[in-house]
């Protein structure tokens, strides 16, 4: 079967299907990328390039998966980066650092002879944060390197090159990122419903051995307001209890022990921050 030959030899890409709930955003994500699939077309009727996609949500909700597999739907390579990497002491590193990344993409690209490259860029709000004139200049420098980078894409360029963001702080981006021409897509990855949540943990489950017992239904019922990182936690844990008892199967009291542990570890987070 399918699952058994996965099983044999782990992908080393990601797919959609690799992806619990979130269909509205998956839909909405692939239906963004086809703009950069249908190039051709784009550029006959004159269709304004796709350059930014931002994923918004909460964190351990998948927004980095999705970057992933957009880059395998695609077929571009794919390049991370996460806004904190930055942030530097002195003025102008960050800004050049935002200029090798493309650069690099792009490179890559013609090498591994790809038509397209990924950016997925990560706490984008960290060097994207509305301007307040004057107190964080090389925040500045920063944005203003991502801004002409994006300005600098054009349709008949090849490698063609698409920006995905993230940021759990929408509301505190600078407005230039959000105009048209820029990360003017936007897709909302919240937190999964129960149907989510039950082909979250499935998908989580596959390399591991159930009891038969085991009632996962259940388990989605009462992690309310879990995130995916939170759920794959949930699966990893319960395996972890097992093992200690040398059992061969997890059973449904280590999946409930799990929840409790990651429900009050977050608890215990939370308030250390405090
Ligand atoms: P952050 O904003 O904190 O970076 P994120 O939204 O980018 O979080 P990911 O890094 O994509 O979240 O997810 C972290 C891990 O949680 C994944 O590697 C995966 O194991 C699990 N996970 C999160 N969401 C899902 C999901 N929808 N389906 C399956 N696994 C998920």
């Amino acid at each position: 079967s399918d699952r058994s030959k996965s099983r044999a030899k782990a992908p080393s890409y990601l797919t959609f299907d690799d992806i619990g709930g979130q269909d509205r955003a998956k839909r909405e994500l692939q239906e963004a990328l086809d703009f950069l699939i249908r190039y051709e077309d784009i550029k006959r009727l004159g269709i304004r390039p796709l350059k930014g996609i931002l994923l918004t949500g909460p964190p351990g909700t998948g927004k980095t998966l999705m970057a992933k597999a957009a880059a395998h739907y695609t077929n571009s390579v794919f390049m991370a980066a996460s806004g904190s990497e930055f942030v530097e002491m002195y003025v102008g590193v960050g800004a050049s650092r935002i200029r090798d990344l493309f650069k690099e993409a792009r490179n890559r690209a013609i090498k591994e002879n790809k038509e397209s490259a990924i950016v997925f860029i990560d706490e984008i709000d960290v060097i994207g944060g509305k301007r307040d004139g004057g107190q964080h200049r090389e925040y500045d420098q920063t944005l203003n390197q991502l801004l002409t980078e994006m300005d600098g894409i054009h349709t008949s360029e090849s490698p063609r090159v698409l920006i995905i963001a993230a940021t759990n702080r929408k509301e505190m981006l600078d407005p230039a990122l959000l105009r048209p021409g820029r990360f003017d897509r936007h897709i909302e990855v919240d937190l999964p419903d129960k149907k989510g949540r039950m082909h979250i943990l499935n998908i989580h489950a596959k390399n591991k051995p159930l009891a038969e017992s085991v009632n996962l239904d259940s388990i989605a019922q009462e992690t309310f307001h879990f995130s995916g990182a939170q759920l794959e936690s949930v699966m990893n844990e319960a395996a972890i209890y097992a093992m200690r008892e040398e059992l061969e199967t997890i059973e449904q009291r280590h999946l409930s022990l799990a929840v409790d542990k990651v429900m009050l570890g977050e608890k215990t987070d939370r308030e250390s921050t405090k």
